[in-house]
């Protein structure tokens, strides 16, 4: 059964049927509403059926399995109750810090398990009790195959980005791990797409599975203007160059076809002195973990990524997607520009066509049926209706998505422990001074060979702020305060707290009088 997207009544997250402690821990998050995908997967694995579930990146499926399987387990027994296999190590972060969120007020233990961390602290954290195992598959297997995990009672299973993970050569492997698990268990399969083998492995593996699909109508592509370049091969990297400083983005992605594609966007970017990052899958995962906490962080504007590595994850506030390689599918198209205009703000996505690809944009255009007119200078657009102004980095993010990113210690070593810590209750009132401004307290000082200089170079360096957004240095000897203009104040924090600063790590937070 295929369900239609066109809803016709609005349905809301009491209507689902979850229990009141997962109703409380939506109500604190801010979700206001299920999106499509959550309103027609949560009561179907509520009733206990397999589901297959094909939406968009940041459509919401994490919750959309999560609240249920959440709601399936039982804390009064200690065995691993649900797995939920997720491609990357990213994913698996990201996937474990919402499910904890969700779980916020549940006897739950959730860990994760990923590889490019230490197997020993993995182990003990599954002696100690899991309901849920987070886990990326190549780690799992091992674990498995080290006795440290039975999946004889995982009869919650979730498979996360299931196309990804067929993108990465793990399909069979998942197949695996699918067989030690009960054959009485409900499976749930989340995916973009649906590729042939991944249609094939839910024939095998899932019982009788309700299919959800929400099709590219529905999504946000109604936000996103859209435009084309069309320019001949040789002269994209100049013309990326004049298209980049018209628009002025104040985060974008640009997508590439190949990791050899995207190596060279990045050095040709570089030489003609834009701030740019790369990320594909030939990178080492600690280099990955930079470069997208960099990107959140908003310490890079320009990430240059390929399909696969800027899957799935969950980037806010992306302004604009440039295809610099026209994807190579419509399917994929939508996918790369779902990762703007977000949660109802406007976004801007650019595709560059070579003559000769032309008809490949003609394709996309009829597929999406959406208007994808030629690329303008923005100042030549004004007449067209320009979009209000949009938000400047620092300020606050709409409510709904209002979810804080993922906090991922910036590792220097691979084999550093990543903690997944658990989301951040909101701050309460913070104090500020007569002036708005706000102290920060760090616990570093000059005992730490930390200087003013120092602290104001992290500042505008690390935190992105103007000298005018900074009223006060003053290091002691063990600690040190600052002083930064109220409005930039948690965004400071967020910056800064758990960086290195001269070889050691600081903290930072408000200062409580
Ligand atoms: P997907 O797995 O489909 O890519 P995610 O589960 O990562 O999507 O969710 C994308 C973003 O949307 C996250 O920031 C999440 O907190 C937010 N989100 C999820 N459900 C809702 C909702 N019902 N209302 C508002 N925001 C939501
Ligand atoms: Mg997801």
């Amino acid at each position: 059964m295929t369900e239609e997207t066109e809803q016709t009544e609005e349905r809301l997250f009491k209507d689902l049927g979850l229990s009141p402690q997962i109703q409380q821990a939506i109500d604190e998050i801010g979700f206001e509403k299920p999106s499509p995908i959550q309103a027609e997967a949560i009561p179907e694995l509520l009733a206990g059926h397999d589901v297959i579930g094909q939406a968009q990146t940041g459509t919401g499926k994490t919750a959309a399995f999560g609240l249920p399987m959440l709601q399936y387990l039982d804390p009064s027994n200690d065995e691993v109750q649900a797995i939920v296999l997720t491609p990357t190590r990213e994913l698996c972060i990201q996937v474990t810090q919402a499910l904890r969120s969700y779980a916020e007020h549940l006897d739950i233990e959730i860990v994760a398990v990923f590889g490019g961390a230490p197997i020993r602290s993995q182990q003990a954290q599954l002696r100690s009790g899991a309901h849920v195992v987070v886990a990326t598959v190549g780690r799992m297997k091992d674990l498995i195959s080290r006795r440290s995990l039975v999946l004889t009672a995982a009869r919650f299973v979730v498979l996360d980005e299931a196309d990804e993970m067929l993108d990465l050569g793990f399909i069979e492997d998942v197949e695996r791990i699918l067989r030690m698990c009960p054959s009485g268990r409900q499976t749930a399969l989340f995916s973009a797409t649906m590729p042939p083998p991944i249609k094939r492995l839910a024939d095998t593996f899932m019982y009788d599975p309700v299919t959800i699909s929400i099709t590219p109508k529905t999504l946000t592509v109604d936000a996103i203007e859209q435009a084309y370049v069309e320019v001949p091969g040789k002269a994209k990297v100049d013309k990326l160059v004049d298209v980049v400083k018209a628009e002025d983005p104040e985060q974008a992605i640009l997508f590439c076809r190949t990791k050899i594609g995207a190596t060279r966007l990045e050095r040709d970017l570089k030489n003609r002195g834009l701030d740019v990052k790369a990320l594909h899958g030939d990178l080492s995962q600690g280099v990955r973990d930079g470069v997208m906490l960099a990107f959140k962080n908003h310490r890079c504007r320009l990430l240059v990524a390929t399909d696969i590595a800027a899957r799935g994850l969950d980037v806010d506030h992306v302004t604009h997607v440039i295809n610099y390689d026209i994807p190579n599918s419509s399917e994929t198209y939508v996918h790369r520009i779902g990762r703007t205009g977000r949660a109802g703000r406007t976004g801007r996505a650019i595709t560059f066509v070579t003559p000769d690809q032309m008809r490949d944009l003609e394709q996309i255009k009829s597929d999406v049926k959406a208007s994808i007119a030629e690329w303008e200078k923005p100042e030549d657009r004004i007449e067209h209706a320009r979009p209000p102004r949009r938000k400047r980095r620092g300020e606050k993010p709409a409510p709904l998505d209002d979810q804080p990113a993922v906090l991922v210690e910036e590792v220097e070593d691979v084999d550093e422990v990543v903690e997944v810590p658990l989301t951040e209750e909101p701050e309460a009132a913070i104090p500020e001074t007569p002036d708005g401004a706000v102290k920060l307290f760090i616990n570093r000082g000059s005992r730490s060979d930390i200087t003013e200089e120092d602290l104001r170079w992290a500042l505008k360096e690390g935190a992105v702020l103007e000298d005018g957004q900074v009223a006060d240095v003053r290091v002691l000897e063990r600690f040190s305060f600052v002083e930064v203009d109220g409005d930039v104040a948690e965004r400071t924090v967020e910056f800064l707290d758990g960086s290195r600063l001269k070889g050691s790590a600081i903290r930072v937070e408000i200062a409580r009088s």
